[in-house]
C-alpha cells in the first residue's frame, strides 16, 4: 500500500524539507496547528512507535530535540508539544511513525488537555498491577 511519508523520502512528492540524515527525516506538516508545525519521521517506513527498533528510536528522539530547539528559537515559541499518535484510536491517520513538534504561544486559543478522570470508583493500584506485570515480564 502507498504511504506518503516515503514518497516524501523518495522524493517522489513535494515537502517542506528541513532536516535529514542517515536515518531521519524532518519536514513541516502540510495542515500545522501552529505554523512551523514540523514532522520528524524514521527513513525507513514502521507503522508505529511500538515497532521502531531502539537504536533508530535514538536516533529519531536525538533529532527531535535538536529541531526543537531549532523551532523555537527560529519561531519565538513560548513553547512546543511533542505529540505521538499511536493508532487509530490516538488518532493516528498516517502509518509511517512520526513525532510532532508542535510551536506554542501564551496566545493560543486551544490546549491538549482533554476532561481528567478520577480514580474512585476503579482502583489505582489494579491498574499500576497490571502495567507493572508487563515492564517485569
Ligand atoms: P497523525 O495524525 O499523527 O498520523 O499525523 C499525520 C500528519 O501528517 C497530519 O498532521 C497530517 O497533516 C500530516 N500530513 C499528511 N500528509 C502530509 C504531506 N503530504 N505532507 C506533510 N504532512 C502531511
Ligand atoms: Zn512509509
Amino acid at each position: 500500500m502507498g504511504c506518503i511519508f516515503c514518497d516524501i523520502i523518495e522524493r517522489k512528492a513535494h515537502a517542506e524539507i528541513i532536516y535529514e540524515d542517515d536515518s531521519v527525516i524532518s519536514f513541516l506538516d502540510i495542515r500545522p496547528v501552529n505554523y512551523g508545525h514540523t514532522l520528524v519521521i524514521t527513513k525507513k517506513h514502521y507503522e508505529n512507535f511500538l515497532s521502531v527498533p531502539s537504536e533508530e528510536m535514538n536516533a529519531v528522539i536525538k533529532a527531535v530535540q535538536f529541531i526543537s530547539g531549532a523551532v523555537s528559537d527560529s519561531l519565538k515559541t513560548d513553547g512546543f508539544n511533542i505529540v505521538v499518535n499511536s493508532g487509530a484510536a490516538a488518532g493516528q491517520t498516517v502509518f509511517h511513525f512520526h513525532f510532532h513538534i508542535i510551536p506554542r504561544y501564551n496566545t493560543d486559543k486551544f490546549h491538549f488537555r482533554p476532561e481528567l478522570k478520577n480514580y474512585g470508583s476503579v482502583s489505582m493500584k489494579e491498574f499500576a498491577d497490571k502495567i507493572r506485570n508487563a515492564v517485569n515480564k
